[in-house]
């Protein structure tokens, strides 16, 4: 689904990502985890189009990235919920989730709606579809965005820190919605600290640092055995 090799990304004089190479396959749910500025979020929003690089490849469902009809094509494959919702304020819940089907899709209101409410209801939350997100808790919103990017029908979805703006009595519902969501095969893509939920749904987790991918395996060895000392250092931090 996704496949990366010799990828290099400077922000100005700046080495960002370094020689990043990862697959990630069909229905694989892959934890990336790492300390502050080691270069996740400039690696997942390399893979929505988000942000340039300098060298490498990087392909996603077979489409390489590497010209702007491209960017659309991925775009389109590819889902993404933030660490902040990014919903729009001025539109209802049911109107943020219609918005891009009816407009990048074409679909008609009536197919839109019927979508969305679908995505409502897998969310749990299809009760609130007429409220402002503004008259949303904070899990709830990501709910919705959840919704919203599920929506646009994408093979994968990326998420960056998609629990660490909630209050804690929130947390878990949304963990909840992903532990759903990765139960019904979608190939997800998550920065999270969350460990016991790296522990329940991931295949693998990748531990980056300073722009590398340092260390990855199954969440078994990755958290009980960790081999290099700077994942030891990492762990001994967060858990
Ligand atoms: P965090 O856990 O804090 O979210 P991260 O692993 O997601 O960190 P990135 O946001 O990918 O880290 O940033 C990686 C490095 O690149 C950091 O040192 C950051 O300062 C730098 N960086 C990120 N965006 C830019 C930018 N637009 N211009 C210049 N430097 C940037
Ligand atoms: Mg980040």
């Amino acid at each position: 689904m996704i496949d990366i090799s010799g990828l290099n990304k400077w922000y100005g004089a700046f080495h960002a990502l370094r020689d990043i190479q990862l697959t990630v396959n069909k229905g694989e749910k892959i934890v990336l985890c790492g300390p502050s500025g080691s270069g996740k979020s400039t690696l997942i929003r390399c893979i929505n189009a988000l942000e340039d690089f300098q060298s490498g490849q990087l392909t996603v469902d077979r489409i390489e990235l590497r010209n702007v009809k491209n960017i659309a094509a991925i775009r389109s494959e590819v889902g993404m919920v933030f660490q902040q919702f990014n919903l729009f304020p001025h539109l209802s819940v049911l109107d943020n989730l219609t918005l891009a089907p009816m407009r990048v899709r074409k679909m008609n209101k009536t197919a839109a709606t019927e979508l969305a409410m679908g995505y409502l209801e897998r969310v749990r939350i299809h009760d609130q579809a007429q409220k402002f997100p503004g008259q949303l808790s904070g899990g709830q919103q990501q709910r919705v965005a959840i919704a919203r990017a599920l929506c646009m029908q994408p093979k994968i979805m990326l998420f960056d820190e998609p629990t660490s703006a909630l209050d804690p009595e929130m947390v878990n519902e949304v963990l909840e919605t992903m532990i759903d969501l990765a139960g019904g095969g979608m190939t997800m893509l998550c920065v999270t600290h969350e460990m016991a939920f790296a522990r329940k749904i991931a295949n693998r987790v990748i531990f980056m640092d300073k722009g590398e991918i340092v260390e990855q395996g199954p969440p078994d060895s990755f958290f009980d055995s960790p081999e290099t000392p700077r994942l030891q250092t990492f762990l001994t931090q967060i858990l």
